[in-house]
């Protein structure tokens, strides 16, 4: 991947333009993690960069482009300086500017203003190397007007200290308890791909005492926070915040955790819970109570039927076996045998689950 990113920087210099590695990705390399996607930035205007490859997606909205090279992303933006900013968020303005250090000032973290170059060596102006070095996540310039800027960053800050485990520099969070009420004005969706990032963290936990030690969770609406306690997926995550009237979920996000919510409430080594909500649910509710996924997975394994398919009866047996049509009458008698199989008081065969039909619904003429 480097090696694509740095030809494809060799073919932009090659036109007399500056382009350099940024951000992100070098912090990674240096750091020794693997990164799926590099942002590059050059002198080269949005339009200049599109005379250089022929296949190139625009991003209108951020004055960048995006160069696919062997199936790499790569995200190409122009040096700039950002001149104003709007409701805490959006550059009102963008410059393009010639030169690379301005570029760099306008960056969040002292972390992501490194630089690599065509050669692959490391462009160091703003001290990024020694702060990956001690780890610790500080911002660029003055904290409190960074955060007034953008309140964007406040939460950035806390995710790059949770995903890297890295520390909050002293004035960087001292300013984001000066300017947390900020992240009122951010949207929920903003709020919230920050958020699945540090709670889908392996190292969530620590993201969540940090969100906890500023005080965040309250300008955040995350009135549960602190009940997160032992839980190792995403979503066991938002099921106990239960922000789903506030914050945007797609409906699979929104099914699982109503429906670990309900599992929640009941005996996760349960038969018929277990039959209901599946594994994975149930894994996840279970976890929230801090039972052991090892049981779970075990009772379910254990279980005589995993979905209707399993019975080994079909609807035609039933109809035959009644000398009925068919009717609605079939969802309560499969419900009921599913139960008695399930709780092994019906052996799964057909015999002995039509003897129990007939015996419980079969009407004499
Ligand atoms: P990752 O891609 O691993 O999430 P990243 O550091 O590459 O992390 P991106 O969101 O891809 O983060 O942004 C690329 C670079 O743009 C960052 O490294 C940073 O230099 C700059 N940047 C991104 N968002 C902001 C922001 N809100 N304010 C200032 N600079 C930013
Ligand atoms: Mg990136």
């Amino acid at each position: 991947m480097l090696d694509i990113a740095l030809k494809l920087l060799d073919e932009i210099t090659s036109y007399g333009f500056q382009a350099y590695i940024v951000g992100g990705f070098v912090r990674d390399y240096i750091l020794g993690i693997e990164s799926n996607d590099i942002d590059i930035n050059t002198n080269a205007t949005p339009k200049e960069i599109k005379n250089i490859f022929d296949s190139c997606l625009p991003n209108e909205d951020y004055g960048s482009v995006t160069v696919i090279k062997k199936g790499v992303r790569f995200e190409i933006t122009t040096f700039r300086k950002e001149m104003s900013y709007l409701d805490n968020r959006r550059p009102s303005q963008i410059e393009y500017i010639d030169d690379l250090y301005q570029d760099l000032l306008r960056r969040d973290f002292t972390i992501n203003t490194l630089c690599m170059n065509k050669d692959g060596e490391i462009i160091d102006f703003l001290g990024g190397r020694s702060e990956i070095d001690s780890r610790v996540v500080k911002t660029v310039g003055n904290a409190k007007t960074r955060f007034e800027e953008d309140s964007l960053r406040i939460l950035r800050a806390v995710r790059f200290a949770t995903i890297l485990d890295f520390k909050l520099d002293k004035e960087t969070r001292d300013a984001i308890i000066d300017t947390r009420e900020l992240l009122k004005n951010l949207s929920y969706y903003r709020k919230k791909e920050e958020l699945d990032k540090i709670f889908g963290s392996s190292n969530a936990a620590k993201g969540i005492s940090l969100l906890l030690d500023l005080g965040l969770d309250k300008y955040l609406e995350l009135d549960n926070l602190d009940k997160v306690t032992c839980t190792s997926s995403l979503i066991g995550v938002w099921s106990i915040l239960n922000v789903v009237d506030k914050y945007p979920f797609n409906s699979n996000e929104r099914e699982l955790i109503k429906n670990i919510n309900e599992a929640f409430l009941l005996n996760n080594l349960d038969p018929m819970a277990l039959y209901k909500y599946g594994l994975y649910v149930n894994s996840v509710a279970g976890e929230i109570k801090g039972l052991d996924i090892k049981n779970i997975t075990e009772s379910y394994n254990n279980l005589i039927i995993q979905s209707r398919r399993d019975l080994d009866i079909t609807s035609d047996d039933i109809m035959k076996g009644l000398n009925k049509g068919p009717g609605s009458y079939l969802k309560d008698i499969y419900s009921d045998i599913e139960r008695e199989v399930l709780y092994r008081r019906v052996k799964n065969e057909k015999d002995a689950i039509m003897t129990y039909i007939i015996k419980n619904y079969k009407v004499e003429n």
